[in-house]
């Protein structure tokens, strides 16, 4: 199932993800909703984020690894 973004009450439908961009929501300095990041994911948990945004996930990671 897709994810949505930027669903508010003037787009209720909101945008459906792109499934070759990081699944992010961020926020862009024009708009008050949030928008899917636009850079190509790859990275992170099973592909799905950007590099940028992977970032938390591999600290994530290792502290998962050490409390095992
Ligand atoms: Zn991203």
């Amino acid at each position: 199932m897709k994810r949505v973004y930027g669903q508010w009450s003037g787009n209720p439908r909101g945008y459906l993800e792109d499934e070759t961009l990081c699944v992010e929501a961020v926020r862009r300095e024009r708009d008050w909703w949030n928008s899917q990041c636009s850079r190509k994911r790859g990275y992170g948990p099973d592909g799905l984020y950007c590099k940028q945004h992977a970032k938390r996930f591999e600290v994530k990671d290792e502290q998962d690894q050490s409390q095992r």
